[in-house]
Order: structure tokens, then sequence, then C-alpha cells
């Protein structure tokens, strides 16, 4: 049986202060769940990662985002190489606000998660369709295209371990979470273009997520869910209480 995995998702919040702050309260838990079958994950802004894997050993921190050269004229970017030399090997890859305001297209996640799979490194790769997309009813269509194009090229070993997070741009952020029965839909949905092309073992083994205004009060109702392997959280992850009332939550 698959683990269930819960990701926070900080984006530009936390200073390292805070971050210590942080860990300080949830660490012992995401510990102790770890042999109760959570993985527990974060995702803090690059300069927070290594006092957060320097203090964290209960959490996965994961990157919000790696460059796929080794290194070069990138001003601003990060590489694998840099992140693997603070003992960090997992990233999230097409947030939709990378997407939206850093110009990434399925092309870039692509390369991006080609890299990851030269380094080793856990790819959690982000999928969703627009309000316009959603309302215009595109979204299979718009989740297939980058399904596929993102992991175009990548072995079948690799695409085995990979985690696509499910995260409607509708309901990132906005409160307006995806009904259950919509987020299960498309989680089932992204397995399922896998098994298509790669096969059912395939398709069966990647694990899928549901991001989009998750938090303590509906974190079940998605997580419960057969076709759900866990949850990207944003905002309600940035405090310590309601990370651990998710965690207890989950384990309910
Ligand atoms: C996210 O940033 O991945 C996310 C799901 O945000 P929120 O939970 O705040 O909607």
């Amino acid at each position: 049986m698959k683990r269930k995995i819960l990701v926070g998702n900080w984006k530009m919040n936390k200073t390292i202060a805070e971050t210590i702050d942080f860990v300080n309260k949830v660490n012992e838990k995401a510990l102790k769940v770890r042999e109760e079958e959570l993985i527990v994950g974060i995702a803090p802004s690059f300069l927070c990662l290594p006092v957060l894997r320097k203090l964290a050993n209960g959490i996965v921190c994961f990157a919000q985002n790696v460059h796929f050269a080794d290194n070069g004229a990138y001003t601003g970017e990060i590489s694998p190489l840099m992140l693997q030399e603070i003992g960090v090997n997992a990233s999230l890859v097409g947030h939709s606000e990378r997407r939206q305001y850093f110009n990434e297209t399925n092309e870039t996640c692509n390369k991006k998660l080609k890299t990851l799979e030269k380094y080793n490194f856990n790819g959690l790769y982000c999928v969703g369709e627009t309000l316009k997309e959603y309302e215009e009813g595109l979204t299979k269509e718009v989740i297939k295209k980058q399904v596929l194009e993102g992991i175009e090229g990548l072995s079948v070993e690799y695409i085995s371990r990979l985690t696509i997070a499910y995260e409607p741009v509708w309901s990132i952020g906005t409160g307006k979470n995806a009904s259950k029965e919509i987020a299960s839909e498309i989680c089932w949905y992204i397995s399922e273009v896998i098994s298509e092309k790669y096969g059912k073992e395939v398709g069966d083994l990647v694990y899928v997520l549901y991001g989009g205004s998750v938090k303590p009060e509906n974190i079940k109702d998605y997580v419960n869910d057969s076709n759900i392997d866990g949850a990207l959280v944003g905002g309600a992850s940035l405090k310590a209480e309601s990370f651990l009332q998710m965690i207890d939550n989950l384990l309910e």
C-alpha cells in the first residue's frame, strides 16, 4: 500500500528564524508519523533549505524550483548540484505560480524533470487548469497535455517514482477548493493517462496528490479518497498548529 504524503509549500514566506520555530514545533511529530505511514515534506525558500535540512530529520525537504542546467549564466537560479551539496534531493516542478509569473512551460518542466532524473532527485510535478479552461470544460485535455509533455523522455523507472500534484489554478490560495468529486476524478485521470501510455503498473505506482485550499477541516475528505495519495498545501502549511492538525486529521 502507498504511504500518504503531506507536503507544505511555503512559497515566498518565512525567514530562517521562523523556519527554526516551525521545525521545533513540528519535527518530533513528523518523525513519529513516518512509522505510521505518513510522509511529511516542506518546500521552504532556498535560503531556509539548509536550516530545515539540518534540523528537521522527520521532514522531507523540497526545493520549490530547480534549474535544468548544472551551472552557467542563469542569474538568480539554483542548480541541482547546489541543492545536492546541502543534502536536498527533492524538488517541486511546474507549480502554477512558476508557470503564471515566470513563464514556465511544459517544455521547461520536462527539462527540469530530466535533470532531476539525472541527479536521482524526487520530483513533485504540478499540473492544473486555469479557471477559464475549467469553465470551458477543458480540464482533462489540459491535464493530459501537461502530464504527457512534462514526463516525455523520462525513463519508465523514474516515472514510476514520480509524484504528480493536481492543483486547479482556480483553487490555489483562493479558498475555493475543488469538490472532492472533481479532485478524485482528475487524480484518477492522471493515473489513467500514465497507465495508457506507460502501462497500468506504472500508472498505479505514480503518487497523485491534490492541492488547492486544503486545510485541517477538509484534508481528510481528499486524502481518504482512494484516488488521492496525499495533499500539497500552501497557506494552511504556514502555521505549525494548523500543519500539526492536518497530520493528526490524516492519522485519525
Ligand atoms: C499551493 O501553493 O500549492 C497551494 C495548494 O496553495 P493553497 O493551499 O494556499 O491553495
